[in-house]
């Protein structure tokens, strides 16, 4: 069946755009999130729309499966592909195809890479806000199925607020645009999908202007608690700050074992904390900053770009320096009420007493979305699975607190177990009726969100089982 598709798609396709030599295969196999793992079937580089839509159509008749990937740098395994499937890599779709300052819009492809549309409107004192510690790297299509946050979108907002059209191809292989004009919201439900909705072509991003000022301060407190409060207090004085992260001692160690960056010694918890906006209204709000964070032993203020960007290297290359100091890690993504911090950070250092793993923590601390790194020793037996039975436990403390299983890397393969845990089934069944009306077979990227995936036309709670395809 795939060599029969991979002959077909090479008369459509450039010939070298194909790819079913099983050693390149492999470079596809995974996302960020490494455990998972799954030769594709086949992979294909379209350049264009038009290309992905014969491919989407190609696999449609032949009731081929299909997965759309980026630059895979997603942590839930959202682009893992199907050994029974295609994978529509879209790293050869990269122009920035318009500019529009006057609208404050760009038109990309799905490809290009996030930081790239900052550096090409940068010159104009404009960029594009979400930003991902993945930037570097990670794609817009990827950040739009993914809804993807950063640092600053505590005051700026996720993707969703910046996206305001894609063309995609349907799972039936139309190309049409979905926009925030009048009638159901389907771009709101496009943006977070997943790719289980379709792939993305095109993107219409908003530009932001860049702020008059930026302040950034560094604070370092003996304790994460100490941190944890000023967070409480900043927010509670009714400051928005343009980022609030924190890091404790275990990803501080880790953070300057690999880049150098700098931070205060012996710090429990250190807080970044950026104010940005015009220039009086910086000025007032960042010295309230400084006085609420009044526990902490060591405040530092970026000299320049130069010093901050410093500070922010130890905080965006946190997870990779884990590295540093474990010989593996899973990398979690939950979220909580803000106030319930303290609490949750208690309940997770004694599951980690408890337990004899180590935890580190990073989070957006400004809307408790939490990052615990859980360390393991992949050469040792069982250590795996202790790390997992962990870092279940914290999502399940997550939702405890009123919070979610997912704050921006998404449910992939990797969380769908835990929907469960968080929607009942009519929930689920309900999200699953959109699914449904827009993917009737079920190609789209199957085996994603839900833990089960459903028929088209099945009676409600009933499932089929689990989706083909082998993960080794
Ligand atoms: C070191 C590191 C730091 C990170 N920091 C952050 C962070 O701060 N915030 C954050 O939100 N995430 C972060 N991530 C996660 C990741 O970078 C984001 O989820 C990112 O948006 C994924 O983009 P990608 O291009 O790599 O997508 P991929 O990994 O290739 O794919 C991700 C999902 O998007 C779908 N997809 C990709 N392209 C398309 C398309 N054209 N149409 C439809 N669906 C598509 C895939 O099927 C998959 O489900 C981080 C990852 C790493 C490794």
């Amino acid at each position: 069946m795939l060599q029969g598709l991979a002959e077909e798609l090479r008369r459509v396709l450039r010939p070298d755009s194909v790819i079913d030599d099983p050693v390149r295969l492999r470079t596809y196999e995974c996302d960020g999130l490494t455990v998972h793992r799954a030769r594709p079937g086949l992979v294909v580089l379209p350049e264009a729309a038009e290309e992905v839509a014969a491919v989407v159509r190609a696999c449609v008749a032949r009731g081929v499966p299909y997965v759309a990937r980026g630059s895979g740098t997603g942590l839930s395994g959202g682009a893992l592909p199907r050994t029974d499937g295609v994978l529509v890599v879209t790293s050869r779709m990269r122009r920035i195809l318009e500019i529009d300052l006057d609208d404050q819009r760009a038109v990309v492809e799905p490809g290009v890479i996030n930081l790239d549309v900052s550096k090409a409107v940068r010159p104009d004192g404009y960029h594009y806000a979400p930003d991902p510690s993945s930037q570097q790297i990670c794609s817009i299509g990827g950040n739009v199925a993914e809804n993807s946050g950063g640092a600053h979108c505590l005051k700026y907002g996720f993707t969703a607020n910046h996206v305001l059209a894609c063309e995609i191809v349907t799972p039936e292989g139309e190309i049409v645009t979905l926009d925030d004009g009048p009638g159901y919201d389907l771009l709101g439900a496009f943006v977070g999908a997943e790719g289980t909705l379709g792939i993305t072509t095109k993107v219409t991003v908003r530009l932001t202007r860049n702020p008059e000022v930026v302040q950034t301060l560094l604070a370092a407190f003996s304790s994460i608690e100490q941190a944890g409060e000023a967070v409480s207090a900043i927010i509670g004085a009714g400051i928005v700050p343009a980022a609030i992260e924190m890091m404790d001692a275990l990803a501080i160690e880790a953070a300057e074992a690999a880049v150098a960056c700098g931070y205060p010694e012996n710090a429990g918890a250190v807080l970044i904390v950026e104010l940005d906006g015009p220039e009086p209204e910086v000025a007032h709000q960042f010295a309230q900053v400084k006085a609420l964070c009044l526990d902490a032993f060591e405040q530092r203020v970026a000299r320049d770009d130069a010093d901050r960007a410093l500070i922010w290297k130890g905080r965006k290359s946190a997870f990779a320096a884990v590295g540093r100091i474990s010989p593996a890690y899973i990398v979690q993504d939950g979220v909580v009420p803000r106030t319930s911090l303290p609490r949750v950070l208690a309940s997770i250092d004694r599951l980690s007493r408890e337990s004899g793993v180590k935890v580190a923590n990073v989070f957006h601390a400004g809307d408790g979305n939490l990052h615990p790194l859980v360390l393991f020793d992949d050469a040792e037996e069982g250590a795996e699975e202790r790390a997992e039975g962990v870092s279940g436990a914290i999502l399940d403390l997550c939702i405890t607190h009123g919070g979610s299983i997912t704050g921006e890397h998404g449910v992939g393969v990797d969380k769908a177990r835990y929907m469960p845990r968080m929607f009942t089934d009519a929930d689920l069944d309900t999200m699953q009726l959109l699914r449904c009306a827009l993917d009737p077979a079920g190609l789209c990227n199957p085996g994603k969100v839900f833990p089960t995936p459903r028929l088209c036309g099945e009676i409600p709670r009933v499932r089929r089982g689990e989706p083909e395809g082998e993960l080794y």
